[in-house]
């Protein structure tokens, strides 16, 4: 009897998740009836081992599928690799492997761990984008996109080691020098494929407003990287010098206020008054080669604005006054028109960069009463009223923007235009392990795509990892080839797509994802998409969600998906996870991993401390403490249900108990409680399973009290109660669930199992008023239990908007708790 009260968690765990295996209790079916819903974790680089971070994400994955299939939805619940990239190149260069047997092994230890932790993934749609059969089908959307203009090549700068002749990643650029050899990185132009992104920048935008399931923050920063701005374009001339200067602005109402123009060293004015002005060649050309090596990040962001006087003036088209033309190392030639006007008195980096080169501060906006006058200490950036501005004196900034933007346009020298800070997405990569790029070239053909029928261009096996020059291009079998259209030598090409092509259609390869003969079955994908929820981590803000965003419409425009042009109807980022308050990270030498978690505490005892410590969106903190105290409740339920399996089995779940007195009131309510919450922390998608888990906390102490009672064995409550638990315990503790589940008898998993409808008549209390205080003052009234105690009646409190407004960003210093009344708190 000893022996069948120890719970045994290491074999349990690996018995049931054999057993889901064996039995496929998780796959989805295309054809299933019910509604669907489809929930998706971002696919993870198979980097080697997983740690409890990863696990945390998957786990609430796992949480919100288990009880959205138990609430009776067709849930469909992928799992899959980000298999291409540089780390498997990398160890290829420094140690001799092959990208492909080391992407694998990682690939098979992680889906080893991933099943270690008890997730409901469906096996059958795991994909790797490194299979020939997953890659296969970027090559057959890069030529979509080339057939309609969309992929297209132009020259671009790389990062190049001019020791390994190599292209260079910008995370394989340290300081300035390569991560191999420590050469100084150089600046290189190289034609290169890029997708037409800004094609659909208007869609992209619009579809952002429809997001209302996405976090705000994350909605402003891709909208902030798109960086829509109107305004107007208009000309300088160009003194001495025949050329014109265009310039972009969305303040034109500032326009006599401009004391210099900038431009980016590449500008073709620059070499015309090199041309005009021999004297100034030698100055510009010593700025250029300072900053000639120089990444665009460097230029825009981390080094300090500088430049020089070139010695020609530029022409004020409205003041005609001369102000001087600067070459910076801030402005770039691939924004907008590669020039600016300067308008120290009212944008900061200009002020800053005419403080530092003694350039005139020409204030022509002050504040609506007039009373801001130079000199200036700031830049004074808001809209405001025009002064010494010619005829437009007097006016309000919006409408001088008007007045001005239509008096260029009449002279012939601007008009009104839209710019965008986000550029074409540059996809090649001069790399071996990524999609091969499905283009040859023919003398007399030019880029030809390969005919659909001769994919993929499959990467080829064998290449030396020297780290010099580029894999590809120095496989001369591979290289060689014969035109599709002219039967002529031909060469490939010999670059490899970015990583994050692959990762933007992933989700609706999942759903047919082994489909020889199309990208996915139009039906099928129809019929599962969009995803109903995607959790990921917030660093994916901008560059995967935003590719992912356009190829999806572009897959939408093709045919392939009916239905909303957005793909993930709501996102989840989760918070981080630290290790006793630090990051977790192999320098520090702090990584919880896996393996170890789950053989000394347990999957279940594991999972539901991620949980449970804190709101998924939060930090969470790992302590040993913690998952000890997990490890002790899933033993605790244990020593409570297992001797009443038999018994409680027989006690119908369909409706409420005979409830014999007060305690067993409060236990099936602590029941219907957790139930509740479970189903209410779905609903809302705030998955505050933390909260659901405590509950069960509750719950499972009651049970333990009410056991002590006489007569307990057969209390139909507490009968009724066990039964249940492994229902609300499915989603959290998934194996406990299922060993306590079968041991009352059923052959079926718990997991096929319907969540209870929490019952309105078990929830029904007499609840207490109490009253909130803060710092004296009542700010809220709330509803609790009667035997509500302090710390759940300041948990409760601080729900309170009208309570957190008052204590946000202050420390608690005291709380004064009358029980059944009063709650001050004292906060400073
Ligand atoms: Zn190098
Ligand atoms: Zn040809």
């Amino acid at each position: 009897m000893v022996e069948e009260r120890t719970y045994d968690f290491r074999a349990v765990e690996r018995e049931w998740q054999r057993r889901w295996e064996r039995e496929g209790i998780y796959a989805a079916a295309d054809d299933d009836p019910r509604p669907k819903y489809y929930v998706l974790e971002m696919l993870p680089y198979p980097s080697g081992d997983l740690h409890v971070g990863h696990a945390k994400n998957y786990t609430l994955g796992d949480a919100i599928a288990r009880i959205h299939r138990m609430c009776g939805a067709n849930v469909v619940h992928p799992m899959g690799w980000d298999a291409f990239g540089l780390p498997a190149e990398n160890a290829a260069i420094q140690r001799g492997t092959e990208p492909e047997a080391w992407t694998r092994e990682n690939i098979r230890n992680m889906q080893r761990q991933v099943r270690l932790i008890g997730t409901s993934y469906d096996w059958s749609r795991e994909l790797a984008t490194c299979d020939p059969e997953y890659y296969r089908w970027n090559q057959w959307f890069f030529i979509r996109l080339f057939e309609q203009g969309l992929a297209y090549k132009r020259e671009a700068p790389v990062n190049w080691c001019p020791v390994d002749r190599t292209v260079l990643a910008n995370e394989q650029v340290e300081n300035g020098c390569c991560w191999r050899c420590g050469a100084a990185v150089e600046r290189r132009n190289l034609a290169q494929w890029f997708f037409k992104i800004t094609d659909y920048v208007e869609r992209l935008l619009a579809g952002l407003d429809r997001l209302d399931g996405w976090p705000d923050r994350i909605k402003a920063m891709q909208r902030n990287w798109i960086g829509k701005s109107e305004g107007v374009t208009f000309a300088f001339d160009v003194e001495n010098v025949d050329a014109q200067i265009d310039v972009f602005t969305t303040r034109v109402d500032t326009v006599f206020g401009a004391t210099f123009v900038a431009v980016a060293p590449e500008h073709p004015v620059v070499a015309k008054i090199i041309e005009r002005m021999p004297k100034s060649r030698n100055r510009i050309e010593t700025f250029i080669a300072s900053i000639a090596n120089k990444s665009e990040l460097e230029r825009t962001q981390l080094m300090e604005k500088t430049g020089v006087p070139t010695g020609a003036y530029a022409v004020n088209p409205l003041s005609r006054e001369k102000i001087p033309i600067w070459v910076t190392n801030y402005v770039l030639a691939e924004y907008g028109t590669g020039a600016v006007m300067g308008v120290p008195a009212h944008d900061e980096r200009d002020f800053d960069f005419a403080k530092k080169h003694a350039l005139p501060i020409a204030q022509v906006i002050t504040t609506p009463d007039g009373s801001l006058r130079a000199p200036l200490t700031e830049a004074f950036v808001d809209d405001g009223k025009l002064i010494a501005s010619g005829e437009y004196i007097g006016m309000k900034s919006a409408n001088a923007r008007r007045a001005i933007a239509a008096r260029l346009e009449a002279m012939g020298r601007g008009k009104i235009t839209v710019n965008y800070r986000i550029r074409d997405w540059l996809v090649s990569r001069q790399r071996y392990w990524g999609t091969p790029i499905p283009i040859v070239y023919c003398e007399r053909d030019g880029a030809v795509p390969v005919p659909d029928e001769q994919l993929p261009v499959l990467l080829p096996k064998d290449v030396q990892f020297t780290g010099q020059g580029s894999p590809l291009a120095n496989d001369e079998s591979f290289m060689h080839t014969t035109c599709p259209r002219c039967g002529g030598p031909a060469t490939r090409d010999p670059d490899t797509m970015d990583t994050f092509v692959d990762s933007s259609w992933y989700f609706v390869r999942y759903l047919d994802a082994h489909d020889t003969a199309q990208p996915v079955d139009r039906r099928v994908a129809s019929a599962w998409l969009p995803v109903d929820q995607y959790i990921g981590g917030a660093e994916h803000a901008v560059l995967h969600l935003l590719y992912a965003r356009f190829f999806y419409k572009f897959m939408v425009d093709s045919g392939w998906i009916e239905g909303d042009d957005e793909p993930f109807t709501r996102l989840f980022n989760q918070g981080t996870l630290l290790y006793n308050g630090e990051k977790m990270s192999k320098s520090r030498g702090n990584v919880v991993g896996i393996d170890d978690t789950v053989e000394r505490y347990g999957v279940d005892a594991m999972r539901l401390f991620l949980l449970k410590a804190a709101p998924p969106e939060d930090t969470l903190d790992w302590t040993d403490d913690g998952i000890i105290g997990r490890v002790r409740f899933v033993a605790r339920v244990w020593r409570a249900a297992e001797p009443l399996t038999r018994a409680a089995s027989t006690v119908p779940l369909d409706r409420l108990p005979e409830m014999r007195g007060e305690a067993q009131r409060e236990l099936v309510r602590a029941l219907h409680v957790a139930l509740a919450s479970g189903l209410s922390e779905t609903e809302t998608h705030r998955f505050h399973y933390n909260v659901t888990t405590a509950k069960l906390d509750e719950l499972v102490n009651l049970l333990t009290a009410a056991l002590r009672a006489p007569g307990a064995e057969d209390d139909p409550a507490i009968l009724y109660t066990v039964h249940a638990l492994p229902i609300v315990l499915a989603p959290f503790a998934p194996h406990l669930a299922d060993e306590l589940w079968s041991r009352m008898g059923y052959e079926r998993s718990v997991h096929v199992e319907r969540w209870i409808e929490p019952d309105p008549a078990a929830l029904a209390v007499d609840e207490i008023t109490l009253v909130v205080q803060v710092n004296g003052k009542v700010r809220a009234r709330i509803q609790a239990a009667p035997g509500i105690g302090e710390d759940d009646a300041f948990a409760l409190a601080v729900r309170e908007p009208t309570v957190s407004a008052q204590i946000d960003g202050k420390q608690i210093r005291k709380r004064i708790f009358v029980a059944g009344k009063l709650l001050n708190i004292v906060a400073a």
